[in-house]
């Protein structure tokens, strides 16, 4: 058995039999780091993961524990309400509904913004909720509301603190499945690309401002069951653990436990929850005062984290207990279908007097280009000539000042790059972006991201594997087809830089396109894997792809190139053939400063 499985299963053992060999105290403590690492895992999803932070979990926890309490501890619910009053699991599902509810619009109004506006806006919502449960009558204002019921399994009541261990526990190992789940996915790769890869994802047919939703939705439905669960174990709630420095708290647990691992989140609840625990105990007696004198260590703690261990405890406990090799061998699954290509010679892109300016800074200036299908067109330029930003308006990534550029016949500028990914376009970029702790296979299959459909529940309950085999099998064609086969498993960010710009054309590839650009795809190669690199763009011209390539090798480029466009200072200064241009006086002025 691989060790981590072994792993595994004295961990589920000890955890089934530890109501049997511990005192109420510690399963009370245990139900208790139960509870906050299921709050936690959804910050491990959110802020490790995703890159986005929330303040505002113990709102949503408190807004689940809420939900039930009122609905099943209030005697006389009014009308609307009775219809779903009275039963904790239909309060549950109302929790739900509500929770997704104030996510999505909180989601939805903060996270288009950029920068820390998601933050501030859960600051926002933790302060507001938590006032609003200390003075809405209805709720018993800060007394809370007592006489929840107990919680009952196909008849079994729960009467004891063991019994919620159970389900404490096992709600918590589905969370943890479902999440594990959901990131070995086409949309957990897309979820795992938003932290440093968002313009790259977009690029690639990723609905980037979606995925942030859903992840902030999930991570809110997480702690409203946390929530719910901790309504019936404690029989009582009232504002105080949904106040914003409980909401720090939470996000103090992900953070210290390894924010991008899903056991990360029970090692930060668990650290925090004892460690809570015994300061509460000890520092009021060395102090000679009481107070909450370990939010002091905490915060030390924290900065010392930061410091010395980023990733937070879980990377460095896994270190001390390595995990077996696994046998893992290329994936294989059926063939994706594929997109008709355009007849050889049909245009595919038009650029017509496409205008760019940076302020004042005109980078592209009245550009015109095409490209046909079965067609190398060589972009080529000093630097800071307005290459890379003509790709850059080409794809979608930056919009044009004015001008119009077409794709397939069809205006294309002012969409958004994952709309004209989707249309057949696919690109690689000049500075690298891959995600460089995940393996080559999982960044090509990024590439093959429009390919599938699975969302985000089949993917949670394993009911994508299929589509799954077949886009990783495409990923792993594509990467065997630009001669990396021996590299599917490896690391990307340990893959030479020039490996990685053929990994890009390799998840370009993925994508199914008609129109590929390439962005100085040979800088960093040694000469035979130039060699091999042009071949296979040959072999793709032959296939009747179309081919816009940014490169500065002279011998490369005029060596494949069916036609040229040399720029300068934003401008066109030459157009065509390898042979005319390298006559070309204004080329030559341009690369030899008015020699010859
Ligand atoms: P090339 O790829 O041909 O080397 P670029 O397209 O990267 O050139 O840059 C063209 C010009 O536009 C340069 O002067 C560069 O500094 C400027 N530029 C590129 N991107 C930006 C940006 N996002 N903001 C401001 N200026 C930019
Ligand atoms: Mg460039």
């Amino acid at each position: 058995m691989r060790r981590d499985r072994f792993a595994l299963t004295v961990f589920l053992l000890l955890l089934s039999l530890a109501p049997w060999l511990l005192g109420e105290f510690h399963v009370t403590l245990l139900n208790y780091i139960g509870l906050y690492s299921i709050v936690a895992l959804g910050l491990v999803l959110l802020t490790g993961v995703g890159g986005l932070t929330s303040f505002g979990q113990a709102a949503f926890v408190g807004l689940g524990a809420y939900t039930t309490a009122w609905l099943t501890a209030t005697p006389e619910l009014p009308a609307w309400a009775a219809l779903v009053g009275g039963s904790p699991w239909v309060a549950l599902l109302v929790g739900l509904a509500l929770t997704a509810l104030f996510a999505f619009v909180l989601g939805w109004a903060t996270l288009r913004l950029s920068g820390h506006y998601l933050p501030l806006g859960t600051i926002a919502w933790g302060i507001a909720i938590y006032f609003l449960f200390g003075n809405i009558e209805l709720l018993g204002g800060h007394t809370g509301i007592t006489g929840i019921p107990l919680l009952s399994i196909a008849g079994f009541e729960l009467r004891d603190s063991r019994h919620y261990y159970y389900l404490i526990w096992a709600m918590l190992l589905a969370a943890v499945w479902l999440t594990s789940n959901l990131l070995d996915s086409r949309e957990g790769r897309a979820i795992r690309a938003l932290k440093g890869g968002t313009v790259m994802a977009e690029s690639m047919g990723v609905n980037t401002p979606r995925s942030k939703v859903v992840i902030f939705i999930i991570a809110a439905l997480f702690a409203c069951v946390s929530g719910w669960l901790y309504a019936h174990l404690q029989r009582f709630v009232n504002p105080t653990p949904f106040g914003l420095h409980i909401g720090i708290e939470y996000l103090f647990m992900a953070v210290i436990g390894g924010a991008a691992h899903v056991w990360g989140a029970l090692v930060g609840a668990t650290v925090i929850t004892v460690l809570k625990q015994g300061l509460q105990e000890i520092l009021p007696k060395i102090l000679g005062a009481s107070g909450n004198f370990e939010v002091i260590v905490f915060g030390v703690m924290m900065i010392l984290m930061l410091q010395r261990a980023r990733d937070g405890l879980w990377p460095l406990l896994v270190h001390w207990f390595p995990r077996g090799e696994a046998v893992r061998s290329a994936p294989v699954g059926e063939r994706l279908s594929q997109r008709t290509p355009p007849t050889s010679g049909t245009v595919l892109l038009e650029v017509k007097d496409a205008v760019k300016k940076f302020g004042g800074l005109v980078a592209n200036d009245r550009m015109n280009l095409h490209v046909t299908a079965g067609e190398i067109l060589a972009l080529i330029g000093p630097n800071g000539a307005g290459k890379s930003t003509m790709f850059n308006c080409i794809s979608g990534v930056d919009g044009l000042s004015s001008g119009e550029i077409r794709f397939l016949g069809e205006r294309v500028d002012g969409l958004a790059s994952r709309d004209i990914a989707r249309r057949g376009m696919s690109r690689t970029f000049q500075h690298v972006r891959l995600l460089p702790a995940m393996s080559v296979l999982e960044n090509v299959a990024i590439g093959a991201h429009l390919r599938g459909d699975n969302g985000v529940a089949m993917a949670a309950f394993q009911l994508d594997r299929k589509e799954e085999g077949r886009l990783l099998a495409e990923a792993a064609r594509q990467i065997e087809r630009v001669g990396l086969g021996q590299y599917l498993f490896e690391q990307a960010g340990n893959l030479a830089l020039g490996q990685q710009r053929i990994v890009e054309i390799a998840r370009a590839l993925a994508a199914d396109p008609c129109l590929l650009l390439l962005d100085e795809p040979a800088a960093g190669l040694r000469y035979l894997e130039k060699q091999s690199l042009a071949e296979l763009l040959r072999r793709l011209r032959g296939e009747g792809m179309g081919i816009l390539l940014v490169e500065h090798d002279m011998d490369f480029v005029m060596g494949l190139a069916d036609r040229l466009v040399v720029m300068e200072f934003g401008l066109k200064i030459a157009e065509g053939s390898p042979d005319q241009v390298q006559q070309d006086p204004a080329v030559l002025q341009a690369y030899l400063g008015g020699v010859g």
